[in-house]
This record gives structure tokens, C-alpha cells and sequence, in this order.
């Protein structure tokens, strides 16, 4: 099962990568989580990308193309994967068309979450993350104790780029402007799924599984 993921930020995409990664036995690669772990490394990747992640806008192509091609060409990516946050842009979807075709591999779907503007402005300014194995939360949704991670017991803290609502509005804009074409570039090759991101996780996920 080869499938990407995308929607505005907030509609979450990362809740549901991780719960479709679970069904099918499949890796969750997330560039934007790639990023996050390289500049808290501070790895001569994390230095290249710091200043674009932190201002909302988008790293360069080349970069991410060569980011993703590195990781998809990993052992456990053989039989599939599903991409979060990756393609971005048609330039994007187009070179990992080319990448999958030197693997003699395609997509088997495209999904896109969708929500509106104010729930994803309101679920995004509300979020917040493990620092350790990247778990999300949110202010209506804490871990049981007092910010520590279910999960591990790291620290769950609000993301640097969440934080100021003129980044939050600065990927929105992205967003609308280079991702939602992708739309109409998979429609054309029969590989869009359109799902409805409003509910509870466990509603959208039955939505998504259904539509694949
Ligand atoms: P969100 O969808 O909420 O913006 P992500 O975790 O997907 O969160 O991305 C965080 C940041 O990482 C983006 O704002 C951008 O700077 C960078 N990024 C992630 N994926 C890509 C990509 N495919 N192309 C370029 N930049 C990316
Ligand atoms: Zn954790």
C-alpha cells in the first residue's frame, strides 16, 4: 500500500498517518517530523532547514525531494508507506512519480483531510506534542499527568512554529496556494480520496479506510 496524505494543517493528518500506519503494517513518514527531529539534532540537515521551518514557509525542493528519495529507498518501505506532509506542491508529486517509476512502484491513493478554516486554526493554536516520540495532544485532549507523554514520559510542549498565529496563517496560505492543486493532479490520474476531517479521530479513520 503506497499512499500520501495531506490537508491544512490542523486536519490532522499526523493523528490519522500514525493510526493508518498501524492497520496496514506500513511506515508513516512524515517530512515535516523529519525536519523537526534533523534541527532539534542540530544536524547539517536540521541547520539547512531551521530558518524555513520556523517561519512557516516551505523548504526548497531540492532538499526535501533528496530527503524523501533517501527514505523511501529504505528497507522497510519495500512493500509501502504512506507520506505525510510530502508532496506539497505539484513539482513535488511530479519527482515522486519519477521515483516510484525507477522502482516500477505507483500510488494506490491520494487522500486529502479536509476541515474548515476556523477548526483547523482552532484545533492547530490548541496542539501540542511529545518531545520525545512526537505523540500529539491538545488542550482538550492532555496526556494524563500534567504534560508528561503517555507514551514515554517526555515533555508535551506547543511546536515553535504553532506558536504565532501569523505562521499558523503563513502555512494556511501555502497551503491553499501550492497543496490544494494537488487536488486536481491526482483527481486527473483517478487517485484522489476526498475525506470529510471533521469528528472524533476514530469517525475520520473509518471514513479513510473506507475510501481506500
Ligand atoms: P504543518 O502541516 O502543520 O505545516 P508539517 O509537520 O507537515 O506541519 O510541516 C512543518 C514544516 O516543515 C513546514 O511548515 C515546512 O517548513 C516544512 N515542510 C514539511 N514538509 C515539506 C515539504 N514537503 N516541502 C517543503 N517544506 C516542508
Ligand atoms: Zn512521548
Amino acid at each position: 500500500m503506497r499512499l500520501v496524505i495531506f490537508g491544512p494543517q490542523g486536519a490532522g493528518k499526523g493523528t490519522q498517518g500514525a493510526l493508518i500506519a498501524e492497520k496496514y503494517g506500513i511506515p508513516s513518514i512524515s517530512t515535516g517530523e523529519i525536519f523537526r527531529w534533523a534541527i532539534k539534532g542540530k544536524t547539517a540537515l536540521g541547520l539547512k532547514v531551521l530558518e524555513y521551518v520556523d517561519a512557516g514557509r516551505l523548504v526548497p525542493d531540492e532538499l526535501t525531494v533528496e530527503v524523501v528519495t533517501n527514505r523511501l529507498t529504505a528497507d522497510d518501505c519495500i512493500d509501502g508507506f504512506l507520506l505525510d506532509g510530502f508532496p506539497r506542491n505539484v513539482g513535488q508529486a511530479r519527482s515522486l512519480d519519477a521515483l516510484l517509476a525507477d522502482q516500477n512502484a505507483a500510488l494506490d491513493a491520494a487522500l486529502v483531510v479536509e476541515v474548515p478554516e476556523d477548526v483547523s486554526l482552532r484545533r492547530i493554536l490548541g496542539r501540542r506534542a511529545c518531545s520525545d516520540c512526537g505523540r500529539n495532544y491538545h488542550l482538550d485532549a492532555p496526556p494524563q499527568n500534567d504534560w508528561t507523554c503517555d507514551a514515554c514520559g517526555g515533555d508535551v510542549v506547543e511546536r515553535t512554529d504553532d506558536h504565532e498565529e501569523e505562521t499558523v496563517r503563513n502555512r494556511l496560505k501555502l497551503y491553499h496556494e501550492q497543496t490544494e492543486p494537488l487536488k486536481k493532479y491526482y483527481a486527473d490520474r483517478d487517485l484522489l480520496r476526498e475525506i470529510n476531517g471533521e469528528g472524533s479521530p476514530d469517525e475520520v479513520f473509518s471514513r479513510i479506510v473506507t475510501s481506500i
